[in-house]
Order: structure tokens, then C-alpha cells, then sequence
């Protein structure tokens, strides 16, 4: 029997950055648009051509690594990483190899489990192969689309300290979560923004060495990372139990299949004869640059995350999921102070305004509901004007169309029944039509009253108020 085993991650994390241009030429950086129309002679490798160095790129990955707590370099360089593939049209793209814009740093997850990083360096992304069953293939065919090819992308590389592939995701979350507050990516897996090689291995537990490592490529979403990692690591286990040496290689990751498989053997630094990039300056940043841009940095998730925490009295869970995007934070905030009730605008946000959305296909950005609306909305509850279930109803309206919330109550008659007159009727109604409802709750069932008062508000659409209806309701069955 071996002894019990420890997993070991350490991530690489490519991130697409939302400059307007290319990382070394003036054409657009745009996700979406026709194959080869954003190309020119710089980013197609066209010889006697000279790239020049996006100055915004650089910003952003500094603030990167500001924001994840880096030392960044005022000194730092580009070189050519040589290799031969079609979606590379220099035969080399251009990265940082031995002196990065940044290193160290930490990737704090929820847990408090601090991951420290090695570095973040600047590179070029490459353009994308389309293969057979892309909308302009042939079966045989693999077409190149560069526009692609010369978007600035900045690596993010782990230590190996990540222990599981649920650790593996957090950590995920968290860059990703950073990444959209500093606005330096939109980071979406699925189009590629945010791409993710995780490299994997085991060791006994309670050792210090490393073991073998194996490279797991092409994951597109985190739920894919998490697959692939659960099935690489269990793959090693068994190399381990039926005694065979695990081999160091670049592994894909088979969606459909549910495995990894083989894909080269892993290539050693020295395979791509990286020299300094003769073709651009070393990159020189002032003390002034630098502090101007890290004092750009807006407040951090987590920074924020304790502050909702402890400034509005909301539960942990609501402030992570409220704190999740930049844009809904402001959002919870902004209703927050609209309406006076932290507690409520949480409890709306994270309740009736979420199912709504969510029945809508909408999104808090998305909705043409503002915060100001939903603070009204909150207010009017609280102040006696609509019930709760009538505000449910507003709500759903504000979500699909916005407007006022007043107006909307206004036009649909919801505001609420006090009149004890008004409500009497419509208890008596619901006396006489509930016998069996009624003659249950004389007969000792305390639920049935609340199926009663159900009834009545339902007749009033929501509108009478609940205590007068309790009363009325008491006052006659006893
Ligand atoms: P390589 O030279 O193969 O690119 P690096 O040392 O540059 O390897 O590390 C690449 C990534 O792999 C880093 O995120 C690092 O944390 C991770 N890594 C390195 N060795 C191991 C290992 N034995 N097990 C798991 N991850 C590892
Ligand atoms: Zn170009
Ligand atoms: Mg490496």
C-alpha cells in the first residue's frame, strides 16, 4: 500500500487585456469581428516591420499587479520566444523571459489561504486556428483567423501551492473578480479572454519534493478546469498504484470524453532559444508613472467584501455575491443609500430583484431598473404605501421595463388596503367560501388561518394590509 497522497497545482493564467489596440501595432484589439480584418503588416510578421510597445498595456498589467500585490519592476524587457506553428506568423512571439514586469504577489481565496505568485509577465497572444467545423471550413481544411494574433495577454504564473482543484477554482474566481474591478479585461473563459494551463502533481503527504508534473491544456470554462484536474489527479494515482513513473508532458483535455490524453512531450525552456527582442527598448517605468497609476486602483473585492460586511451588517454570503462584479456593488450601494435599509436593498437584491433577472434573462446592468427606483420601491414598503406582495409585483415591472415605482402603482391600483371597510367585505367573502378552511382552524389547526389570510390577500391582488386582515380575521373566528 503507498501512503496517502497530496495533490499539488500551480496555475497559468493567460489574460486577454482590453487596450483598444494591439500590444505592438495600431490595429483594433476586438473580440468577434470578421476573420483577418483587424491585420496589418506588424501583426501579420511581415519582414522589415518594427513593433512598438502599447503604453496602455503596460499600465494595465502593472495595475494587475498592484492590485495582486506584485513587485513591479521599473526596469524589465521583451524577448523572442522562437517556435514554429502556423497561428504565428513571426515564427517567435514576442513575451518577457527573464526579467518580468512583475514577480511575486498573492491570490488570497475566500478562505484566507494566501497563493503566492512567481510572476506576470507581457506577451502577444496568437492568432486562432479554425478547424473543420468552424462556419467557413471544408472538412479537411484548418483556416487562420490573426486578429487575434498580436492582442496584448499577460501570464499570470502560480506557485505550486494550490491543493485541489476546488482551491484551483477559487483562485480562479478571485483573479477573475479582480481582473473586472480594475477593468483591465472582460475575462470571459468562453471567448478566450481568460485562458488556463494547469499543471499538476502528487507527492506524499507531508513531503517537500515536487513530484512529476503534467501540463493540462485547452479547458474553456472553470467547470472544465475542475474536471480536467479531478480526472488528471486520479490518473496519476493509479500510475502510482499499479507502479508505473509518471511521465512529464502536455496533456489536452478531451471535453466530450471526460479525460485527458497525451498530447507532446513537455518542451524545455532552452527548446526556444529566447534572446532579447532586438527590435524594442527595454521597458523603463518612472517612480512617478508608477505611483500615479497604482493610486488609480479602485477598492478590491475582498477590501470591499469586509466592508459590506462590517459598514452595512449583511451576511458573509450576500457580500461575497454582492461584491462578485464592480457594476453590482455600486448597484447594492447605491440602492443602500436610496432607500436608508442596507438590509433590505441586500435582501431585495439577493431575493425578488435576482428571480426576476433570472425570469427575464436580464442582468442588474442589463435592466432597466435603477437603483433609485428599487430605493423607492424599498421605502414605499416600509413606509406603509404598498405590501410587500404588491411591491413583489412592481418589482417584476421595474425589472422588465423600469419606471417609476409610483406611477406603477398608481396605474395598476396596488397600493395598499387599510380601510377597514374596504377589507371587511372581501373577509367575509373568503369566510364564507373557505367553510372547510374555516371549520379546520375551529377545530384546533392553527395552519389553516394562514391559508385564510392567504385567500384574502389574494383577493385584494396583494393590496390589503396584513395586520388589519389578522384582525378582522380573528375577530370573527375566535
Ligand atoms: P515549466 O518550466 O515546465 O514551464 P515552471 O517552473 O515554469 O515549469 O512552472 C510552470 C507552472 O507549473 C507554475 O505555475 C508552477 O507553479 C507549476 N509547477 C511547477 N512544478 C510543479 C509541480 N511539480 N507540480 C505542480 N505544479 C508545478
Ligand atoms: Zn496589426
Ligand atoms: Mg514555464
Amino acid at each position: 500500500m503507498s501512503a496517502a497522497l497530496e495533490t499539488v497545482i500551480g496555475l497559468e493564467v493567460h489574460v486577454e487585456l482590453s487596450t483598444k489596440s494591439k500590444m505592438f501595432c495600431g490595429c483594433l484589439n476586438e473580440f468577434g469581428a470578421d476573420p483577418n480584418t483587424h491585420v496589418c503588416p506588424v501583426c501579420l510578421g511581415m519582414p522589415g516591420t518594427l513593433p512598438v510597445i502599447n503604453k496602455r498595456a503596460v499600465e494595465f498589467l502593472c495595475k494587475a499587479g498592484f492590485a495582486l500585490e506584485c513587485t513591479v519592476a521599473p526596469f524589465s524587457k521583451f524577448d523572442r520566444k522562437n517556435y514554429f506553428y502556423p497561428d504565428m506568423p513571426k515564427n517567435y512571439q514576442i513575451s518577457q523571459y527573464d526579467m518580468p514586469l512583475t514577480t511575486g504577489g498573492r491570490v488570497v481565496l475566500p478562505s484566507g489561504k494566501a497563493i503566492r505568485l512567481n510572476r506576470i509577465h507581457l506577451e502577444e497572444d496568437t492568432g486562432k486556428n479554425v478547424h473543420a467545423g468552424g462556419h467557413m471550413t471544408t472538412s479537411e481544411a484548418t483556416l487562420i483567423d490573426y486578429n487575434r494574433a498580436g492582442v496584448p495577454l499577460m501570464e499570470i504564473v502560480s506557485e505550486p501551492e494550490i491543493g485541489s482543484p476546488d482551491e484551483a477554482e477559487q483562485y480562479l474566481m478571485v483573479l477573475r473578480d479582480v481582473m473586472l474591478y480594475i477593468g483591465v479585461s472582460d475575462v470571459k473563459m468562453h471567448e478566450g479572454s481568460l485562458r488556463c494551463d494547469a499543471n499538476v502533481s502528487i507527492r506524499p503527504l507531508g513531503t517537500k519534493e515536487l513530484g512529476t508534473k503534467t501540463e493540462i491544456k485547452n479547458m474553456n470554462s472553470f467547470k472544465s478546469v475542475v474536471a480536467a484536474l479531478e480526472h488528471e489527479i486520479s490518473r496519476q494515482h493509479a500510475c502510482v498504484a499499479s507502479g508505473e513513473r509518471i511521465v512529464q508532458e502536455t496533456r489536452g483535455w478531451d471535453e466530450v470524453r471526460g479525460l485527458t490524453y497525451s498530447m507532446r512531450s513537455k518542451e524545455q525552456a532552452h527548446d526556444y532559444r529566447y534572446f532579447p527582442d532586438p527590435d524594442l527598448p527595454p521597458l523603463s517605468l518612472d517612480e512617478a508613472t508608477l505611483a500615479s497609476w497604482r493610486s488609480e486602483l479602485p477598492e478590491l473585492p475582498a477590501q470591499r467584501r469586509e466592508r459590506f460586511i462590517t459598514q452595512y451588517g449583511i451576511p458573509q454570503y450576500d457580500a461575497n455575491v454582492l461584491t462578485q462584479s464592480r457594476f453590482d456593488a455600486d448597484y447594492f450601494e447605491a440602492v443602500a443609500s436610496a432607500s436608508g435599509d442596507p438590509k433590505q436593498a441586500s435582501n431585495w437584491l439577493m431575493g425578488d430583484v435576482r428571480k426576476s433577472l433570472e425570469a427575464h434573462g436580464l442582468t442588474l446592468s442589463t435592466s432597466k431598473m435603477t437603483p433609485a427606483a428599487l430605493g423607492e420601491l424599498i421605502s414605499m414598503v416600509k413606509g406603509g404605501a404598498i405590501t410587500g406582495r404588491a411591491a413583489k409585483e412592481v418589482c417584476d415591472v421595474l425589472v422588465a421595463a423600469g419606471g417609476d415605482p409610483k406611477a406603477i402603482v398608481e396605474q395598476r391600483g396596488l397600493a395598499q388596503v387599510s380601510d377597514e371597510s374596504a377589507i371587511v367585505a372581501i373577509v367575509d367573502k373568503v369566510i364564507a367560501a373557505q367553510a372547510e378552511s374555516v371549520a379546520a382552524y375551529k377545530g384546533g389547526k392553527a395552519k389553516a388561518l394562514d391559508f385564510i389570510v392567504g385567500q384574502v390577500m389574494r383577493e385584494s391582488r396583494g393590496r390589503a394590509n396584513v395586520d388589519v386582515v389578522k384582525r378582522l380575521l380573528m375577530e370573527r373566528l375566535g
